[in-house]
């Protein structure tokens, strides 16, 4: 099957939810990343280095019109069959307006894709995330897809795909829309997406003061905060660190969860987390299931411990 995977770029790096497709397309079979601007050399020359064939559409005054049209042709050149892009902001504008233009159906906030014979079988949550649903595209169609942030593995680094640059004129009245102005929310600021450590706290760890704790062991390892939602109601820490089903989806290399049950709902969130470390005074928590290494014990004793053997270690 041939895969566009669509790269979107910011200060000309490429988004990581967007890299983390190109392992996907590649697996189907053929995959190109197409990046479309006229500052994509430095993400073009990083997506390239996974492997996967790279195509930047070269044009000036890129907005959502603009790219919307890039990628009817992108689709058109490479004869793809199916389309890819991260479920952000812009990917949950385009796909369906894409979908539209391609005469398609379009699927969103993806979470899993797996063969079945010649169909490719398209899973996502439904009502809340209380149950997973799986979808398909009808036969013959091109299909559109977004996929939620940490749902794939990045793929790993491989000899460099080739990189196509073509120019491409997108007619003026292409352009109904233009984006004036952007302000920069506190919430982009923390990249629990891109994260290779997060220390998450939950209701368990009682107080602002033992949360303090879990903030000082996210700082001492590199790492970011994390939270399950009653840590965020306590007004513990800011709603741009939850993670679950209504936060954040995360996959970092560590996970820590202190003081977290496990509740489906946040487990939904940090289950593609390479290795996961809990702490709970339960031995019996839900979270222990999914854990690799569970320490039965309090937050406020066990934390101290870890924070002061790690400084031991640097020092
Ligand atoms: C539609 C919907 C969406 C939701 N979305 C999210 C979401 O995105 N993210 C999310 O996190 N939740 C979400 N929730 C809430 C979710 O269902 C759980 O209520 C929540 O995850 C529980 O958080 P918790 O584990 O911190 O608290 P609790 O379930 O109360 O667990 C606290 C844990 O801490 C342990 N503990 C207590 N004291 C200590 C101590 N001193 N030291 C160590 N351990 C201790 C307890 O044994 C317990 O296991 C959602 C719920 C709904 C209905």
């Amino acid at each position: 099957m041939k895969t566009l995977v669509y790269i979107e770029t910011k200060n000309n790096k490429p988004f990581n939810g967007c890299l983390e497709l190109i392992h996907e397309a590649m697996d189907l079979g053929e995959g190109t990343a197409v990046l479309i601007g006229n500052d994509c050399e430095d993400s073009a020359k990083e997506v390239s280095r996974y492997g996967i064939p790279v195509l930047v559409l070269d044009t000036e005054a890129v907005c959502q019109d603009t790219v919307l049209a890039a990628l009817v042709s992108a689709a058109a050149d490479t004869q793809s069959e199916l389309i890819l892009m991260s479920a952000t902001q812009t990917g949950k504008d385009l796909a369906p307006r894409l979908a539209a233009r391609l005469d398609t159906g379009c699927i969103t906030d993806v979470v899993g894709i797996r063969k079945d014979g010649e169909s490719l079988i398209f899973t996502r949550p439904a009502y809340g995330g209380a149950v997973l649903e799986d979808m398909q595209f009808a036969e013959g169609k091109k299909a559109v897809a977004t996929v939620r942030g940490g749902s794939f593995t990045k793929a790993e680094a491989a000899q460099a795909g080739d990189i196509t640059v073509k120019s491409i004129e997108i007619p003026a009245d292409a352009v109904k829309a233009k984006l004036i102005d952007t302000a920069v929310e506190i919430t982009e600021l923390v990249n629990l997406e891109g994260a290779e450590v997060i220390v998450a706290g939950g209701r368990g760890c009682g107080d602002a003061q033992t949360f303090g704790l879990v903030e000082e062991l996210a700082k001492l390892l590199g790492g970011v905060v994390g939270a399950s939602r009653p840590a965020i109601e306590e007004g513990w820490v800011s709603r741009a660190h939850q993670i679950g089903q209504s936060g954040k989806i995360v996959s970092p290399k560590l996970y820590i969860a202190c003081g977290i049950s496990g509740a489906m709902q946040h487990v939904s969130g940090m289950i593609g987390s390479d290795y996961i470390v809990a702490i709970n005074k339960d031995e019996d928590a839900p979270i222990f299931d999914t854990a690799d290494i569970s320490i039965v014990g309090r937050c406020e004793e066990i934390l101290p411990l870890m924070i002061e053997e790690i400084r031991a270690r640097k020092a």
